[in-house]
């Protein structure tokens, strides 16, 4: 455990629609706004021709720019570009994915003119970079240590480039862990084994387009994920989309004009649809006003709770079968659940909650948590056990045993395709475990070993891992050669292989080829560049807004108390020229120069301050002999205002622009 005052370790959940950060500080889990000041960010990046965006900046410009708007990288973090998952995604994605080298699907987009390609790890380090910089801003100081969640049933492959995603982001990731089991542990169900003995919980998830639920024992502190269950496609966006088909029947009804082939409407309709949907799961019933959504019609409509129920029943309804088909896989009855954990912004709905409520002969569900931030509570709480802060209160939380354990069984594949099982499932992790192994052959003097990860006793039949071959065994009898394979399962559940010929005395030590697409060492380094090149450019590009906007806000403020009457009247006519036409030369070079570079918006601004400050100053010291007291003059207060110095950031403030 780190000392008093040294950096947090943070908690990220990387979701495939929204991420969450959160910290321990001040003896609590705390969850971590971001500059706009929402508790939840979107996985969203987004590239322009002028820069890169992330989060809700990234999200609002979607309807503009939908070919460079990236989404869903979760999807296709850790997959081959030919799983069949990414095929049917690829179809809905307005963004581009073409097949790289080693089947890995690239992501194709334009930034600043060029075409671009990069790898799903790429793209989720950016959201997690995002993430990174949130924390940061919050606790004052560099981030570096990170607790990062996936969902329980990812594969080793999609663990491990997780892992990969939060090394190019600049992160130290402490642990990979489940997000049921992040969950588990942000409502202290782990605590509560520690008396009763073994508890079983179900966590119901249920996010913005996908639907996982999990049951899991948790005893003395080991989480066994049960059995797991969902729908892929399932979730908030599906609610939404509802009610935009609603709304379109309306316009429809109403104005006989039919908005359905019109992508921007629809955007701007989708996204006062979600803020309906929200509102409605505190509210019974909430209005909706859209200017200008059609032809320049404005649109208005109230929509209540059980209209939105009844839009949706269907989808509410068919969040229950995985709930039944989870607890068979785990043979487990119902009424054996001891808790059951909303997890998930869609699970807010009164009436999803309702349905399982129900299920479950109308058992308390665990909701005191936000829905859509338990999961990096969670992470959190495993964070600062894992190397967090040093602050003593831990000690509430350090007693907790937090064990995870291999989902699947792993293992080398035997004569006759036999799955040999090397590590079981449910082994806790790390761990580390050695078999041996004979030739079959007479004079084999190699031997090749193919990785497996499942529980059926056909090799085929499991998920592929890897394979690799131990040359230079020396020419024996079959079955002499003794190979000690051995299996080591670090903490973040990621796999290393091993072979050595104990009867040669000779040690080869080899690791697995990933042939799944894995990033190498090299393009990790290489990425961890780019990272640092974007993060430049991103803030070079801050700094050219700024000095763009402050030299706009000064001439158009010069202007402004150029019509004050106070001011212009203490002016000679000869002032008064110099002054116009110097505003008029700034506005005129500001329309022709949009994209000029940081220094020469800076010195634009200084020739103006240069005619502006002596003329002003002159009447502000001859304030005394009668003349106007400049400084209680409100034109002169204020961002912008032409009494700031050079340079400075007062005239700094993005402009708001409504976009969808
Ligand atoms: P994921 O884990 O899939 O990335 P989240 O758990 O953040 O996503 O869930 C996002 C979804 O939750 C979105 O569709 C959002 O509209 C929905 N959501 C968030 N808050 C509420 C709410 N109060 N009522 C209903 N839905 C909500
Ligand atoms: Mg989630």
């Amino acid at each position: 455990m780190a000392g008093e005052g040294e950096v947090p370790a943070i908690g990220i959940d990387l979701g495939t629609t929204n991420s969450c950060v959160a910290v321990w500080q001040h003896d609590r889990v705390e969850i971590i706004p971001n500059d706009q000041g929402n508790r939840t960010t979107p996985s969203y990046v987004a590239f322009t021709n002028a820069e890169r965006l992330i989060g809700d900046a990234a999200k609002n410009q979607v309807a503009m720019n939908p070919v460079n708007t990236v989404f869903d990288a979760k999807r296709l973090i850790g997959r081959s570009f030919s799983d069949s998952c990414v095929q049917d995604d690829i179809k809905l994605w307005p963004f581009k994915v073409i097949r790289g080298p080693g089947d890995k699907p690239m992501i194709v987009v334009t930034h600043k003119g060029k075409e671009k390609q990069f790898a799903a790890e790429e793209i989720s380090s950016m959201v997690l970079g995002k993430m990174k910089e949130i924390a940061e801003a919050y606790v004052g100081s560099t981030v570096k240590n990170a607790v990062v969640t996936v969902p329980a049933y990812f594969n080793d492959s999609q663990r491990q480039a997780t892992k990969d995603a939060g090394v190019i982001a600049g992160l130290n990731v402490l642990r990979i862990i489940k997000e049921p089991t992040a969950a588990a542990i942000a409502y202290g169900l782990d605590k509560k084994s520690n008396c009763k003995g073994k508890i079983n919980v179900l966590v119901f998830d249920l996010g913005g387009g996908t639907f996982d639920v999990s049951v899991l024992t948790i005893e003395e502190g080991f989480f066994e994920v049960k059995a797991t269950a969902g729908d892929t496609h399932l979730g908030g966006e599906d609610f939404d989309n509802r009610m935009v088909d609603h709304f379109v029947q309306e316009f429809k009804r109403r104005h006989n004009k039919d908005i359905s082939g019109s992508p921007r409407p629809l955007r701007r309709l989708r996204t006062a649809c979600e803020r309906a949907k929200r509102a409605l799961s505190s509210a019974a019933q909430t209005s909706t006003e859209i200017d200008a959504l059609f032809d320049g019609i404005d649109f208005q409509s109230t929509i209540t709770r059980p209209r939105f129920e009844e839009l949706n029943m269907d989808l509410f309804s068919k969040c229950i079968d995985p709930v039944k088909d989870c607890l068979r896989d785990a043979k487990m009855d119902k009424i054996e659940v001891h808790d059951v954990v909303l997890v998930g912004g869609s699970t807010r709905i009164p009436k999803v909650q309702e349905l399982l409520q129900e299920f479950f002969n109308g058992k308390e569900l665990c909701k005191s948590i936000n829905q859509d931030e338990a999961v990096a509570y969670g992470a959190a709480v495993q964070a600062v056990l894992l190397g967090g802060t040093g602050n003593e209160n831990i000690q509430k939380v350090q007693d907790l045993v937090l064990v995870d354990v291999t989902p699947l069984s792993l293992g080398v594949q035997t004569i006759g395709e036999v799955m040999s099982v090397v590590i079981p499932r449910n082994t806790p992790i790390p761990a580390r475990k050695e078999r041996v192994f004979h030739t079959s052959s007479d004079n084999q003097t190699v031997v090749a070993f193919r990785v497996f990860e499942g529980e059926r006793a056909r090799s085929t039949d499991n998920y592929f891992l890897g394979k690799f071959k131990l040359h230079g065994i020396p020419p024996a009898p079959k079955g002499v050669p003794k190979i000690n394979v051995c299996f080591d399962l670090d903490a973040n559940g990621m796999l290393h292989v091993s072979a050595e010929d104990k009867f040669a005395g000779q040690k080869n030590q080899i690791t697995i080829t990933n042939d799944k697409g894995r990033l190498s060492k090299e393009q990790i380094e290489r990425m961890v560049q780019e990272a640092m090149k974007f993060k430049y450019e991103d803030e070079q590009f801050k700094k050219k807004v700024k000095a763009k906007i402050g030299l706009e806000d000064y001439a158009y403020n010069m202007k402004n108390t150029m019509k004050v009457d106070s001011i212009s009247s203490q002016l000679s006519p000869a002032e008064k020229e110099k002054i116009e036409d110097a505003i008029e030369d700034a506005v005129e070079w500001l329309a022709r120069n949009q994209h000029a570079e940081t220094y020469e918006f800076e010195e634009k601004r200084s020739e103006l301050e240069s005619i502006w400050n002596p003329i002003i100053l002159e009447i502000y010291r001859s304030a005394d002999g009668g003349r106007v007291p400049i400084q209680d003059h409100p034109p002169f207060t204020g961002s912008g205002s032409p009494f700031t110095e050079s340079g400075s950031s007062s005239g700094f403030g993005f402009k708001l622009e409504e976009v969808d």
